[in-house]
């Protein structure tokens, strides 16, 4: 592969992984807004209390082992579960966006 050829993929890559961190942030979205806890008048869902008492207690007591209070309603919740997964989700895929555009700068500095 030659660099135009390089520089080709790495643009479709970079373009493939905005759209995919788009729609899973859509989807994101959708499963916090299903959420039951969400009342519609204050943003509140199983996995924002989780992530909130997760980080006092990382904080706080450094957290491994012990349990996190919020942890049983979060896992019960199937909207909070696969919000949580997705954002894992969209973690990779920033990552992947991140080599594309890293792959574009050097593609453009070495023209
Ligand atoms: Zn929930």
């Amino acid at each position: 592969m030659n660099n135009e050829q390089k520089a080709l993929a790495a643009c479709r890559e970079y373009v493939a992984c905005n759209l995919d961190i788009k729609k899973i942030s859509q989807a994101i979205s959708g499963n916090l807004y299903n959420c039951p806890e969400n009342n519609g008048e204050e943003f509140r869902t199983h996995l924002k209390e989780y992530y909130l008492n997760r980080n006092i207690a990382a904080a706080v007591d450094g957290y491994f082992g012990s349990a996190v209070k919020g942890e049983e309603e979060f896992l019960a919740c199937p909207h909070c579960v696969e919000a949580d997964r997705l954002i894992q989700e969209r973690k990779a895929a920033r990552l992947k966006l991140g080599s594309a555009k890293r792959r574009i700068t050097l593609l453009g500095k070495s023209s």
